[in-house]
């Protein structure tokens, strides 16, 4: 059986025996690009290419990009733990094009890949294409023999890709796999593609428009093409799951959550070592990149997902810190096609520990005031702002695992009445500061510290700073 490993090679040997140039994948944190957190997708490097405000000594290339979604356009935070499709860290497999072929020949190079190099059968494909896209729809009745029930047209976003709010982008061709009727929902376009039977495992963006930040769109001078494989999607399908979770990767660092937890690995307690396994993949892979915990930006996105696995492995009863337990099994895993994974080893599993120690002291007393506060709860009801607010101030819960510990009683949190009583804080530190020296300096210091975030600033209740860390 093909490992995941395997697959990463196959593909980009394929494309490189069709004239592609093998590029490394480029850090997860963008560089120059203030638009984008996290890399989310194999073009960002390319970004200027498509564009044509660079060019390098390559028209055709091939990568296995690292890419996070855990903010911003593209965030599948929530969906971990809830679909088998959806990772916080993937490998998005990918072929591009930089003004050199186009449609005709970017369709046939991906069905060549999947029904001959992988020997997915074609019954089991589905395509789709942008409503207008004709052109898309008969490469595919030709080179494919797909019938037109097999080319689904789509009229919405989901066929016409943008990496953000700016940028290159254009409309696109997607295939899905059928993984049969025995899981829940349906072809892409009906109301059951949410499910997880029709997957979406590979996109084809035909680039050749330029998104402003104006709302307006102008063509480009050159058409290229852009695609994305999710690497782990496919290991999926080649190893006869429909579920991510269930390749011998993710199954390594399901298996590792189990060992340092002693709780089943495959039993109802199953979701959380899923989240666990995940979120050990972005956070590892960040810190990696070199992003470090912290209360803003791009490193409190960082600190939100450790925590959250925190409470998963929490909610299996473990005593010790677990995260750091894991690192070896992923490098042992992924170190050899990351070499900054093994390099960074030390200082990942340094900060998982520190992080996990940190957050276990005002954890455990957080949850049981989340217990007490919901206790008389029905679903639907609504947490009151200021109790979700205390939790973030004095517990350091983000406001998000707050929110994502009450999804599975389907209790909300009052997101309004969150941001005033934030916001009051903030006024009253103001206020508390303003009235003891020059107020408009210390203004100043104060928006100073507060991006920076607020541990050692707000000292005046220990308590608050201690939940802030
Ligand atoms: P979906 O509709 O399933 O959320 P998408 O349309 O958001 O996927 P694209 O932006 O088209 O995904 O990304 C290209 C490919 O990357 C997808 O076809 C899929 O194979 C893979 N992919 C996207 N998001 C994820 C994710 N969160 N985890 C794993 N693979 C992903
Ligand atoms: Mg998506
Ligand atoms: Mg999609
Ligand atoms: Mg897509």
């Amino acid at each position: 059986m093909a490992s995941l490993n395997d697959i990463r090679s196959t593909f980009l040997e394929f494309f490189q025996s069709n004239d592609h140039r093998v590029v490394d994948s480029s850090p997860l944190i963008p560089r120059n690009d203030p638009t984008l957190m996290f890399v989310n997708s194999g073009m960002v490097q390319f970004k200027n290419l498509f564009t044509g405000q660079e060019t390098r000594d390559y028209q055709r290339a091939t990568t296995a990009q690292k890419c996070v979604r855990a903010g911003g356009k593209h965030n599948d935070l929530d969906n971990v733990g809830y679909t088998a499709r959806h990772h916080t860290f993937f490998e998005m497999m990918g072929n591009f094009s930089f003004g050199d072929y186009f449609k005709e020949q970017a369709i046939p190079l991906a069905w060549d890949l999947i029904t001959k190099e992988f020997g997915i059968p074609k019954e089991k494909l589905y395509v789709t294409v942008y409503h207008t896209d004709d052109e898309a729809a008969n490469i595919w009745k030709k080179y494919a023999g797909l019938p037109d029930d097999r080319i689904i047209r789509i009229a919405t976003d989901d066929n016409f890709w943008r990496m953000g709010p700016t940028g290159p982008c254009g409309p696109c061709t997607e295939i899905f796999y059928d993984h049969g009727d025995h899981i829940w929902g349906g072809p892409p376009g009906s109301p059951e593609e949410d499910g997880d039977r029709f997957i979406e495992i590979w996109n084809v963006v035909f680039m050749q428009n330029e998104q402003f930040a104006d709302g307006s769109m102008k063509p480009l001078d050159m058409q290229s093409i852009d695609t994305g494989m999710g690497l782990e999607r496919m290991a999926a399908l080649l190893q006869g799951s429909h579920d991510n979770y269930d390749t011998d990767l993710m199954r390594d660092l399901i298996e590792a959550s189990a060992h340092a937890t002693h709780v089943d690995p495959y039993g109802d307690q199953n979701v959380h070592h899923r989240v666990i396994a995940d979120h050990l993949r972005s956070t590892s892979f960040l810190i990696a990149d070199g992003v470090l915990p912290s209360n803003e930006g791009r490193g409190y996105v960082l600190r939100r997902i450790m925590r959250r696995a925190m409470r998963h492995a929490h909610l299996l009863g473990a005593k010790d810190p677990v995260m750091h337990q894991l690192v070896p099994a992923l490098v042992k895993q992924m170190g050899q096609a990351y070499p900054e994974l093994t390099q960074g080893q030390a200082l990942i599993e340094e900060t998982l520990l520190l992080e996990e120690t940190r957050f276990k002291t005002t954890l455990d007393r957080g949850l049981k005031l989340l217990d007490d506060e919901t206790a008389g709860m029905d679903k639907g009801a609504s947490l009151a702002g200021e109790t979700a607010f205390k939790l973030y101030d004095t517990y350091g819960f983000p406001l998000d695992l707050t929110q994502d510990a009450l999804r599975e009683k389907g209790i909300e949190v009052d997101t309004a009445g969150f941001d005033a009583a934030m916001d009051e804080q903030k006024a009253k530190a103001r206020a508390a500061w303003a009235g003891s020296g020059d107020a408009a300096d210390e203004t100043v210091w104060f928006d100073i510290a507060q991006d920076k975030g607020t541990t050692e600033f707000l000292g005046y209740d220990t308590e608050t700073a201690e939940g802030q860390i």
